[in-house]
């Protein structure tokens, strides 16, 4: 049905409830699919809730668990302390290590401490801190690739930090030295463009012609599977939202995938609300994706909101089904009451 622009009301609704554009196409809604929690994130959540249900709240938390508003501020309401330091935590007390990592540094100012720990990294972080312990260990120079100030990057450079040095921009490239050209290797954070990481991988082979790869990609799946789904619902897109917080790395990264797969504009917000009907004049195709660390029902406020507004014809673009699912923590494990199911932040 289409409605006069007399028949709206422009001042509260500028963009109408049409289900068609002005030049008669249905308005549509493209959803990615993968979207959203990841497995590392999934694990982080259950891991700190399970811990407020089995051991009781106060439970502290260094760092946001994963970078979600939603998340912190429903597990805060729940009785979890977020805090930015171990020195923040009492004596004795249990402190959760969250999703992105942490430098052996850390660990042991926790045990100076005698905290009870438990550590919700991600096991594919882990795994890129033991490559840098091998390579390390083999007296390699190591060029992380990653953003500079990002809490896993510096867990992961923790590790070696004699060894590593960090390559964020284009021009950190030029200011990388070697002890020896033939013992070089660059890794990388998980949660980057893949593209971007490959510009600066050519860049760093320009200079170091032997540098070494990965033994396995360190962008994880979760990762490359959410901007992949972009990268196929883009070009079909006159906007793309993508739901995610500010200090989220791959959600961030899902933007810039997004213009430059073609979608005509990218916003990333937290809430539905944040959505402004400006954003939606002109358009008939609105893509939605969520970053790794976002709860899909902060994804169906955003299709509900759209829906009000006149794009209520919802596709999913799949573009793979991920399996993949993480044990929780060992520490967490053993102490763990069966029966309990606490009501989760998804
Ligand atoms: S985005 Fe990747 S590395 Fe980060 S928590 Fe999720 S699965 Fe793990």
């Amino acid at each position: 049905m289409t409605s006069t622009p007399e028949a709206r009301d422009l001042d509260t609704d500028p963009v109408g409830t049409d289900t068609v554009d002005d030049a008669g196409r249905t308005k549509r809604v493209l959803l990615a699919k993968p979207r959203g929690y990841c497995a590392g994130v999934d694990r982080a959540v259950i891991t700190v809730e399970k811990a407020l249900e089995t051991y009781g709240p106060p439970v502290y938390v260094r760092k946001e668990i994963v970078h979600n508003r939603h998340v912190v501020d429903t597990l805060t309401e729940r009785g979890v302390i977020f805090v930015d330091k171990t020195d923040e935590v009492p004596e004795g007390a249990l402190v959760v290590f969250s999703a992105h990592g942490v430098s052996p540094a850390v660990h042991q100012e926790a045990e100076e401490r005698n905290l009870r720990t438990i550590d919700a990294t991600c096991p594919l972080v882990t795994k890129v801190h033991k490559e840098v312990n091998r390579f390390a260990r083999d007296d390699y120079d190591i060029l992380l690739i990653g953003h500079e100030g990002h809490e896993e990057v510096e867990g992961t450079a923790g590790e070696a930090p004699e060894r590593v040095q960090l390559v964020d921009k284009p021009e950190d490239v030029d200011k990388v030295e070697v002890r020896d050209p033939n013992k070089v290797v660059w890794l990388s954070q998980t949660t980057l463009s893949v593209d971007e990481t490959m510009e600066r991988v050519d860049q760093l082979t320009e200079k170091f012609p032997t540098l070494q790869a990965p033994p396995s990609d360190d962008i994880c799946y979760a990762t490359s599977n959410r901007q992949q789904a972009v990268k196929v619902m883009a070009p079909q897109c006159d906007l793309v939202i993508v739901v995610g917080s500010q200090n989220s790395s791959n959600s961030k990264r899902l933007v810039e995938v997004a213009l430059q797969a073609g979608a005509s504009a990218s916003h990333l917000i937290d809430y539905a609300s944040q959505i402004e009907d400006s954003w939606l004049e002109g358009v008939t195709t609105v893509g939605v994706t969520s970053g790794a660390s976002v709860p899909d029902v902060l994804v169906l406020q955003v299709l509900d909101h759209l829906a009000e507004r006149g794009w209520g014809d919802v596709e999913e673009v799949t573009t793979a089904n991920e399996k993949v699912t993480f044990a929780l923590p060992r520490e967490l494990r053993k102490d763990l009451d069966e029966n309990a199911s606490p009501k989760s932040v998804r």
